[in-house]
């Protein structure tokens, strides 16, 4: 009996895990952000409003022991204020 309980545990949890996978699936934004720009240069995303920006462009913030990326000025000052 208690084999039948473990059984049905695994397939639930199987169930649970293809749901997941599937809910996961369709909620993902079709194309994914362009990871390099056509001069080969690493792109890197504004925190503050989610902009892609090429790295040599970005304005640079140390924050916590990460550097931080951002598009401009304003996103700068605003995710500082935040935090
Ligand atoms: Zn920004």
């Amino acid at each position: 009996m208690l084999v039948r309980l473990l059984l049905w545990l695994i397939v639930g949890f199987l169930v649970y895990t293809v749901f997941q996978a599937i809910k996961q699936a369709l909620l993902k934004p079709p194309a994914p952000p362009p990871e390099k720009t056509s001069r080969g240069e690493e792109m890197v995303q504004d925190p503050e409003c989610g902009t892609y920006v090429p790295r040599s462009d970005a304005i640079k913030l140390q924050s916590k022991g990460a550097t931080r990326y951002f598009c401009s000025s304003e996103c700068r000052d605003k995710y500082q204020r935040r935090s």
